[in-house]
Order: C-alpha cells, then structure tokens, then sequence
C-alpha cells in the first residue's frame, strides 16, 4: 500500500518541480525563485509541500542564515508570531500580560509554544 502511495507522488509531482522556464513561483507572494536552497525555503522538504512550479521565497519563508530573527521568521513566521501574540496576550493578567510584553521576541516565541499548548489543553479538559 506505501509502494502505491510513493509511485502515486511521484506521478503527481514529476521531478523537476520547476517549470519550463525553470522558476517557481512563490505560494504566499508570487515572486519567482529558482530551485534552490539560497531561494526556496522549502527546497529538499519530503513530501514536498507544493504542487510542481511553487515554492516559498526566503522573504515570505524565512531565511535560516540570516542573523536576524524577523529575516529568519520571514513573513508567515512573523504573521504566525503576531496571532500567537495576541492570543497569549488576552488569556493573561494585566500583570503578566507587562511581564511578556518585557520579553525578547525569541523568548516571547518560545513562552507562546508553551502557553498556547496549556491553553488549548485547558479548554479541551475544561479546566
Ligand atoms: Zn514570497
């Protein structure tokens, strides 16, 4: 049953990805990008996520090179942050909610992980 679902990928994403003019386009942005790990953010993914011709450019997908953490998170990393943001904001007391304001942006991502999860556990239990 596997062997059938790989033949079946394969058919359906024929290798290259990329089209006859040899670009992507980006699935957030539209910009065209070549298939390559400089310009396609998710070059070497298995599955690959897209279908053939798309892939995500490093502004919109995040560049892991980049030492700065916006240009790592990219666009959808950055909107993806903000939502979470906001979410763990109004679930806080005034007096947390000052204390996570006070927080780096990296630490503010990886307290949101945790609370997010406790949250979404809280309502599922009902606690
Ligand atoms: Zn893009």
């Amino acid at each position: 049953m596997e062997t059938e679902q790989n033949e079946s990928s394969i058919e359906k994403f024929p290798f290259p990805l990329v089209d006859e003019t040899g670009y992507l386009a980006c699935f957030y942005c539209g910009k065209h990008i070549r298939h390559t790990p400089e310009e396609n953010a998710v070059f070497g993914e298995e599955p690959y996520p897209f279908d053939r011709g798309h892939g995500i450019c490093l502004s919109c997908g995040g560049d892991p090179r980049s030492t700065d953490l916006g240009t790592q998170l990219g666009l959808i990393g950055l909107v993806c942050c903000a939502v979470r943001f906001e979410i763990v904001r109004d679930n806080l007391t005034p007096q947390h909610q000052a204390l996570f304001d006070a927080l780096p942006d990296w630490k503010k991502i990886v307290a949101s992980g945790f609370l997010i999860k406790g949250l979404l556990m809280k309502r599922r239990h009902k606690i």
